[in-house]
């Protein structure tokens, strides 16, 4: 995985939380690919339509990878996400046997931002053990690319800010 790959498909991700989101959902995307960069499967979040506490869009990611290869594995396949994704989905990606993980912002941006902006409909929670340390102590070791495209990334945590974008229906990235 080059950087200037990892770079586009992180603009994909983007674009897809600034499109494909609906109102009232985490602006968040994520994609499963291939070690060509070829897309498996994409989308965004999806997690307040249902009762599935544990749908975030890297897991639902990884299990439509697996349903299309038809394979419990993804060896060779990438994880793409728009935020660090939690130690749950990380542990997923290791579980599935990827070749790697690529996000953008930081769970360190997210805490801040609920920090900052106690205001803010979406919770943007954080169970705070990063997805290096997870990676670290897993087989196989995951690659790891992160805080690619981080500012951009780190805008999506902002809703004012992704309604303004969605009403401009701007598809500039
Ligand atoms: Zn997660």
């Amino acid at each position: 995985m080059n950087k200037e790959l990892a770079e586009k498909l992180i603009g994909k991700c983007i674009e897809l939380a600034l499109n494909e989101c609906e109102e009232g959902q985490y602006p968040l995307g994520a994609m499963v690919v291939d070690e060509n960069g070829e897309i498996i499967t994409s989308l965004c979040s999806n997690l307040n339509a249902g009762y599935d506490v544990s749908a975030h869009p890297e897991m639902v990611a990884i299990r439509q990878a697996c349903e299309i290869k038809k394979d419990r594995y993804l060896k060779g396949c990438y994880l793409v996400t728009t935020l660090e994704p939690c130690p749950m989905c990380t542990s997923v990606a290791i579980w599935a046997k990827m070749k790697g993980i690529i996000f953008g912002a930081s769970q360190n941006d997210a805490i801040e931002y609920s920090n900052t902006h106690p205001e803010s409909k979406l919770s943007w929670r954080q169970i705070t053990v990063p997805a290096s340390y997870i990676i670290e102590h897993g087989t196989p070791r995951l690659e790891l690319y992160d805080n690619v495209r981080e500012e951009e990334c780190k805008k999506l945590l902002d809703e004012e800010y992704v309604k303004m974008k969605k009403k401009r229906k701007t598809r500039e990235i």
